[in-house]
């Protein structure tokens, strides 16, 4: 049994699946960042699902980016 997630859309425990996804995510207002990886999505309605190893990928990936482009740290950067 694959474990379950918590879908706020249909607000019950869903079955996932993990598709490549691009992503758009502004960092600190001054960088937009797209990056193209797994996300956790919901088998009934479509929409995403949090999902923490997933998830610290993504931002691992953005800060990298981030870091490339404007030669600085953004490791305090956390979203949200
Ligand atoms: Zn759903």
């Amino acid at each position: 049994m694959p474990p379950k997630y918590y879908c706020p859309q249909c607000n019950k425990i869903v079955e996932t699946y993990v598709k490549e996804t691009t992503e758009f995510y502004n960092v600190r207002n001054e960088l937009d960042v797209t990056v193209h990886m797994p996300v956790r999505h919901c088998k009934v309605c479509d929409c995403d699902i949090y999902d923490a190893d997933l998830d610290s990928k993504i931002l691992d990936e953005v800060y990298r980016i981030y870091e490339k482009k404007t030669g600085r740290k953004a490791t305090d950067y956390k979203e949200g």
